[in-house]
């Protein structure tokens, strides 16, 4: 808490000319003063008891694990401001009625665009019981969700596994097909990012991460995006053996 209230106060918080610069140095480096105060009044507030070490550092976001006021895990991503990685994440947004207020001028508030768009669809996923975590808290860029792990440590990604057997590989296989329905039957989105790296393996199932470019089915891309999705899916299993593979046809009609 101590180091927090340093470092934000030290940074000179206030507007200054300096302040402009020492932030748009450190615009790759996630830290930035505005979001050194959005995590000191988290603690502050006795929502996060501490914010530990960093579990992921992205091309466009850092997770960090932290534990809450209540002692529970907590997972907290705070997103990139650097202009250049957002360009990217036009395509996902342009055709999205959803967000017809994304500011391309304006790095912060595109963050907070994509924050609040991954917060909204996890909340998605969980109504319908598709497995993905918890959203705590939403501040701005940062956002506070459920720890998928054990003791802090985080569960493995869908690539890391590696499957006892034929059949529990099978299985898993099934399970992604299945989700992948559900989440366009009942929720309405393509994941437009899924692949071995944003599904997390915890307690003998899948969990849906990384969801902040996730698109209405109705979005012109979705279509795209989906047979992407499966493409991706089909290589990762195809890459692990696995014999009874849907055709991409197939797979497509099942999900559609
Ligand atoms: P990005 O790929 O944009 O950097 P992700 O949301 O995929 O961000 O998160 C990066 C990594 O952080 C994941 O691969 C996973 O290892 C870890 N991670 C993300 N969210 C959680 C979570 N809720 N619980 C545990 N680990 C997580
Ligand atoms: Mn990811």
């Amino acid at each position: 808490l101590n180091e927090l209230r340093e470092a934000t106060m030290s940074s000179k918080y206030h507007k200054t000319n300096e302040i402009d610069r020492s932030e748009r140095a450190t615009t790759e480096n996630v830290m930035d003063p505005r979001t050194r105060m959005i995590l000191y009044k988290l603690v502050n507030s006795g929502m996060l008891r501490e914010v530990n070490g960093c579990v992921s550092t992205g091309k466009e976001a850092n997770v960090y694990y932290a534990v809450r006021g209540d002692g529970s895990d907590a997972a907290v991503k705070v997103y990139k401001t650097s202009i250049l990685v957002f360009k990217d994440r036009e395509q996902y947004v342009a055709g999205e009625f959803r967000f017809q207020r994304y500011c391309k001028s304006n790095p912060r508030k595109m963050v907070r665009t994509w924050a609040e768009k991954e917060a909204r669809n996890l909340g998605r996923l969980a109504n319908v019981g598709i497995r993905a975590p918890r959203v705590v808290i939403l501040r701005q860029h940062v956002l506070v969700m459920e720890f998928i792990g054990v003791d802090g440590w985080p569960a493995p990604r869908l690539k890391e596994v590696k499957f006892p057997s034929t059949t529990s590989m099978d299985r898993c296989y099934l399970e992604l097909c299945v989700t992948v329905r559900i989440m366009f039957q009942s929720c309405k989105l393509v994941h437009g990012d899924l692949s071995e790296y944003n599904l997390l393996f915890h307690e003998g199932h899948l969990v849906v991460i990384d969801v902040s470019q996730s698109v209405e089915h109705e979005h012109p891309q979705a279509i795209a995006f989906l047979r992407r999705d499966i493409v991706n899916v089909n290589a990762f299993f195809r890459g692990r053996g696995h014999q009874h593979l849907f055709t991409l046809q197939d797979l497509y009609s099942f999900i559609t």
